[in-house]
């Protein structure tokens, strides 16, 4: 599974969220912090994790591995964001 660091990040207890309402609400998109572009939001269409929310850099391609490696399942972005702040 290349792209997929950060899965260490799994299972971290993020709770202390002080945003209304939990895992439906709109996230906000942040620039990338290597690439300074905004992120995306996508929907995985592998089997085995099909509809999973992950969000990623613009420049992040898949089976490049020279590309931005910025991709997170949309729970590891909620505590990546959580770190920003
Ligand atoms: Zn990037």
């Amino acid at each position: 599974m290349e792209g997929m660091r950060g899965s260490l990040l799994k299972g971290a207890s993020g709770s202390g969220s002080t945003s209304a309402g939990t895992g439906k609400a709109e996230l906000p998109l942040v620039d990338c912090l290597h690439c300074r572009v905004g992120l995306i939001k996508i929907r995985s269409k592998q089997t085995t994790m099909y509809g999973e929310i992950f969000i990623k850099c613009r420049n992040n391609y898949r089976n490049d591995p020279t590309s931005c490696g910025f991709i997170r399942h949309v729970k590891q972005y909620e505590a990546f964001l959580c770190d920003l702040v």
